[in-house]
């Protein structure tokens, strides 16, 4: 399922972030977690009254041109024209109306795409009167709301979540692996697309294909269908947006949501950057299969230890997903792109993976055996009995004696022998201690 997105527009100072994070509150991802990348705070997953969305602050959208930033208020309407199923235009009811949100109705108005007007600052009822000057901005009823204080909030998402598309059903069958490539801009996703379709062996096919997202691209490979989701943005190439790189970020998020298999495309030519490890982070976060591409390595000059040296920096900047396998290719020559559809075979049956009990518990106590649990005053960890409990990615529940003493680090002692044991390359595995009494 894709995850709506919500965007919030408005000038500078009105109140986005406030708003933005107020309705995200204090929710942290183990993206921000991770050492060397900044907390991000420019879209989040977000909920009101049971619905997920995807909330996108536009006013962190920011160009690197001087010569655009006059342009900048557009260039956040049009991406959220472009990308949001529901706008909040946000306006300051202490400053009143400014020709620049007279502009910016005008674009939002154009689009026809649900706009709910937030007038913000509204901190005290007296206030509420300045509310309905905003009328003349042409939307439906202006919502007086307090960012800072939080009044007025709740009937801003009420009016939000009212706009929000009923749930759609994935089109595509349960056997059809969806596949996305996700990268900031010009690591060479769409090359790689174009590559795979013409690739030998590869069938494009129309039939595993639907009316709903047509820039999806069905293929089939040795009796195996995909589907490749456009994450490069054939369908849109050309906005100003597209090369900004926090744009990169939310266009990923909302291909991982949809995938099977992600691949991390990475630039072997200029190397890895920040942007690079949030965009793999969120793909973990969603438990998604991945795989590693290190394109262009057509032009990357290599002696017989080049692969070896990156591939032990990808470990060192990525240590959160060091299970995933990774791949040398080029777009532009060919090289390897063979190996990219088997790979995300392979890559999703070890994410399917079903472990008998009698075999997991058999190698959690071998594992017990060889490093003895933690203690603490006299008090050992006993891992009673562990059983799948999911797939997708595989999940584990260890019946413990007490929890709090099954640490991080055993977990991940726990989560190696696992590995050694079964297939489990590219697919994050979950592990949850839960006490029996
Ligand atoms: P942005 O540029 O649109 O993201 O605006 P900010 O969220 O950074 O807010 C701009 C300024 O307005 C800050 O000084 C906020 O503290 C202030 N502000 C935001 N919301 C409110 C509000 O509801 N009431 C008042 N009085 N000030 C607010
Ligand atoms: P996207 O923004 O991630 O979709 O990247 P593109 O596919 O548009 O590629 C960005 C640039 O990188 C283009 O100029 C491509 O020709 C170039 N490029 C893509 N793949 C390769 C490759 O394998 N080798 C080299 N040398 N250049 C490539």
């Amino acid at each position: 399922m894709a995850l709506p997105v919500v965007a919030i527009v408005g000038r500078a100072n009105v109140g986005k972030s406030t708003l933005f994070n107020r309705i995200v509150g204090e929710r942290i991802s183990i993206v921000e977690d991770v050492p060397g990348v900044t907390r991000d705070r420019l879209y989040a997953q977000a909920d009101w009254n049971g619905r997920n969305f995807l909330l996108i602050d536009t006013g962190g959208i920011e160009l690197a041109d001087a010569d655009e930033v006059s342009n900048l208020i557009r260039v956040q309407a049009e991406l959220a024209i472009d990308e949001a199923e529901v706008i909040v235009f946000l306006v300051d009811g202490r400053s009143g109306l400014t020709s620049a949100d007279h502009d910016v109705a005008r674009l939002l108005r154009r689009s026809g795409k649900p706009v709910v007007l937030g007038v913000n600052k509204i901190d005290h009822p007296n206030h509420l009167a300045s509310v309905y000057d905003f009328y003349e901005l042409g939307f439906q009823e202006p919502i007086g709301i307090s960012s800072e204080h939080g009044h007025g909030t709740g009937d801003l998402l009420d009016a939000v979540v009212e706009h929000l598309p009923a749930t759609e059903e994935e089109t595509y069958d349960e056997d059809v692996i969806r596949i996305a490539l996700i990268g900031r801009p010009n690591v060479g996703k769409s090359s790689l697309v174009n590559a795979l379709l013409g690739s030998e062996r590869v069938m494009v096919s129309p039939e595993a294909g639907t009316t709903r997202d047509a820039v999806d691209s069905p293929l089939e490979f040795d009796g195996q269908r995909f589907v490749l989701i456009d994450t490069a943005g054939i369908r849109r190439r050309g906005k100003v947006y597209e090369r900004i790189e926090k744009y990169s970020v939310i266009r990923a998020l909302r291909a991982i949501e949809r995938a099977d298999v992600v691949f991390v495309v990475l630039d072997g030519e200029t190397g890895i950057i920040e942007q690079d490890k949030k965009i793999a982070g969120y793909a973990v976060e969603a438990g998604r299969a991945i795989g590693i591409l290190v394109n262009k390595w057509d032009a990357v000059e290599k002696d017989d230890k080049t692969s070896q040296r990156v591939t032990d920096e990808i470990r060192e900047q990525f240590p959160f997903m060091r299970w995933a396998p990774v791949q040398f290719v080029s777009a532009r020559t060919g090289q390897r792109i063979n190996r990219i559809l088997p790979l995300a075979i392979e890559i999703s049956n070890n994410h399917a993976l079903r472990i008998p009990t009698s075999t997991l518990n058999t190698v959690i106590e071998e594992a017990t055996t060889s490093v003895t649990p933690p203690s603490d005053r006299g008090n050992r960890l006993r891992i009673y009995y562990a059983t799948q409990v999911a797939t997708k990615p595989p999940m584990f529940a260890m019946f413990v004696n007490r929890a709090e003493l099954f640490h991080f680090s055993y977990q991940r002692y726990i989560e190696n022998q696992l590995r050694k044991s079964f297939e489990l390359s590219g697919t994050p595995i979950r592990i949850v201690a839960r006490n029996r009494s």
